[in-house]
């Protein structure tokens, strides 16, 4: 079971369209999932087709893909997406609710059901190209390198 502890001090307001009716604790601590796996590609990040496109906005990139197998997905607040933006890869923060992107729970399995586990759907999800962490062609080996409460993932929203 894969995930990033998304440890941060930002509020629920800063945060990517979290409700601000959930509970404190998310609030300070938001549940971010790590979401590598695709129905044709697992640990091999060569083989990712999820893909990220650059828009005639500078600031923006559009995302489309499918993920499966993401633990806690029924339940996270925040996504690190991988994919690939022409042929290098990176991962980006994707808030759930974002508008395109759909969370389908994963049912009738013989165990894991607590695991919450889902299919992710991305169709033209527009993303901002602040939200990559690390640099194309670093994603995941700068998420692999970093200790949890180093990864930015949240970090530059408190600027
Ligand atoms: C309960 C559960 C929870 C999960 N939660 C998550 C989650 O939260 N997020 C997520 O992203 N995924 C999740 N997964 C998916 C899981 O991480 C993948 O199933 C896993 O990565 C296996 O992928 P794979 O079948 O490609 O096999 P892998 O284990 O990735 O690969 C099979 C073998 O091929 C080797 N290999 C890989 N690439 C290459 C290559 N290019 N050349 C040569 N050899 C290679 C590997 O070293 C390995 O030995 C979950 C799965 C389960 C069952």
């Amino acid at each position: 079971m894969l995930s990033v502890s998304a440890m941060s001090r930002t509020s629920s307001t800063s945060m990517p369209n979290s409700t601000s009716a959930q509970n404190a604790t998310r609030a300070i601590s938001p549940e971010c999932e790590f979401a590598l796996t695709e129905p044709g590609a697992g640990s091999d990040t060569q083989a990712l087709v999820t893909e990220y496109a650059p828009t005639s906005n500078d600031g923006e990139l559009s995302l489309n893909g499918h993920k499966k197998w993401i633990s806690c997905a029924q339940f996270a607040d925040i996504f690190l997406v991988f994919g690939v933006l022409g042929q290098r890869s990176v991962a980006c923060l994707v808030g759930r609710g974002t508008p395109g992107f759909s969370i389908e729970p994963i049912r009738e399995l013989l165990g894991f059901r607590a695991a919450g586990l889902a299919e992710l759907h991305f169709e033209n999800v527009r993303v901002p190209a602040a939200n990559m962490v690390g640099k194309p062609g670093f994603g995941l080996s700068h998420v692999a390198a970093a200790r949890p409460n180093e990864v930015p993932l949240l970090r530059r929203r408190e600027r």
